[in-house]
């Protein structure tokens, strides 16, 4: 078996996916959570129907990876005799920055280089270096380790589409810009789109929606992203579960100055408690939202009403972009699952050239089809995202370069 270990690591949680690559199903799966601040841990072996939750002592991301080598390799959830079976690592980064534009083998520099990064994604990326030198120190010496960045699918916007109109300096001195996150998502499913549809992606103009808990709506012209709507960092573009999305920067100051908030209490209202959370009032997740609107609460109503214009307005101005469009798009726990979502970001487009067929639309969740009718100019998609499956494929991919 060709398995490789997918390791996506937060400041307190490490989420992995052991795969086999030779056909590419998942052995083994699951959390350490509460890194820090207890620990748990949460294991699942599906050919096995096999589920493991333990509370455990995670004072830091290494103790979370010796615990994952021991389920890994012992007692009801073993799968692997030992970690010397699993034939590479791929680590899942959130900010690579100017510097990555692609993944890459892990080195000391290339570890180091991704905690320089910390300033620009603060919560990400100092613990993803924390997690790279404890799997390195838990790992059987010469395991092969790469890095998959979510912004490096982005790094082929133009400037005119990751330049903010702040001065130039800030760009220069600061590195603020645009870098847009998903990019191992929306990479993955405008490939697969583009084999559903039988064409070769270097001739499809795409907008791939990625809706979740975090939603990003990209441009995908000829296979490469031109202009997405996340920005400096995840908490721009559209409204999301607790993120504001985009908001008038004066506003900004103006409620922080409301609030007496300094900045960092102005960004944790902006992350956490904006969003369907703050707007309705229900929650963050998009099921309550959709059945408050169902009980006809009128702040549900208006929150996914802003979601659905939100995204219409992504389209519109992403086609006028790429100077047309073959095909929109979705995916994420929304996109592929909710199907009130879709109809409403379609509804009224028959001018625009998008047609969808209702009553199929509402029968799908989570499945790779095509929800336009026949005669819909513009072709839209249920497309399932599969970022840890990209990974893998990645990590392979670069270890097989590195030894040419
Ligand atoms: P993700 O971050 O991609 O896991 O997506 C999470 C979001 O997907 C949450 O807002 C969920 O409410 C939403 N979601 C998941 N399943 C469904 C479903 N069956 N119907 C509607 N929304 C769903």
């Amino acid at each position: 078996m060709n398995l490789v270990l997918v390791v996506n690591a937060g400041s307190s949680s490490l989420k992995y996916q052991l795969l086999n690559m030779d056909d590419e199903s998942v052995i083994a799966k699951g959390n350490c959570d509460r890194i820090g601040v207890g620990g748990h841990l949460s294991h699942k072996v599906p050919s096995k129907s096999y589920v493991l939750e333990q509370d455990c002592d995670f004072p830091t991301h290494t103790e979370a990876f010796e615990k994952l080598v021991e389920v890994l390799t012992t007692g009801e959830g073993k799968v692997v005799g030992s970690m010397s079976e699993i034939s590479a690592v791929g680590h899942r980064i959130v900010q690579g920055a100017e510097i990555f534009d692609r993944a890459c083998m892990v080195t000391e520099e290339v570890i180091d280089q991704i905690d320089g990064l910390s300033e620009l994604a603060p919560v990400h990326n100092h613990p993803h270096a924390l997690a790279l030198r404890a799997c390195s120190k838990v790992l059987p010496k010469g395991t092969p380790q790469v890095v998959v960045f979510d912004t490096a699918f982005h790094q082929t916007m133009p400037p005119k589409a990751f330049l903010f109109g702040l001065p130039y300096e800030d760009y220069k001195e600061y590195h603020v810009r645009k870098y847009g996150f998903h990019g191992t998502s929306h990479r993955f499913v405008s490939a697969a789109l583009a084999e559903a549809m039988g064409k070769d992606i270097k001739d499809l103009k795409i907008v791939s929606c990625h809706l979740g808990n975090g939603s990003s709506i990209t441009a995908v012209d000829g296979g490469k992203s031109v202009d997405t709507s996340m920005g400096f960092t995840p908490l721009d573009g559209i409204l999301m579960g607790t993120r504001c999305g985009s908001v008038d920067p004066s506003a900004v100051t103006f409620v922080m100055q409301k609030h007496g908030f300094d900045p960092h209490q102005m960004s944790e209202y902006m992350n956490k408690k904006s969003g369907f959370l703050g707007l309705s009032g229900v929650g963050s997740d998009n099921r309550d939202i959709q059945n408050a609107c169902l009980e006809g609460n009128e702040r549900a109503i208006l929150t996914s009403d802003i979601l659905q214009y939100q995204i219409k307005k992504y389209i519109g101005a992403y086609a006028a972009a790429m100077n047309g469009l073959d095909a929109v798009l979705f995916t994420g726990g929304i996109g592929e699952n909710s199907w009130e979502v879709r109809e409403a970001v379609c509804e009224n487009m028959e001018y625009f050239g998008i047609k969808i067929d209702k009553a199929y639309n509402k029968t799908i969740r989570g499945k790779l089809t095509k929800i336009s009718t026949p005669d819909s100019k513009i072709e839209v998609w249920v497309v399932p995202t599969n970022e840890e499956l990209l990974i893998a494929r990645d990590t392979l991919a670069v270890i097989a370069e590195s030894k040419k």
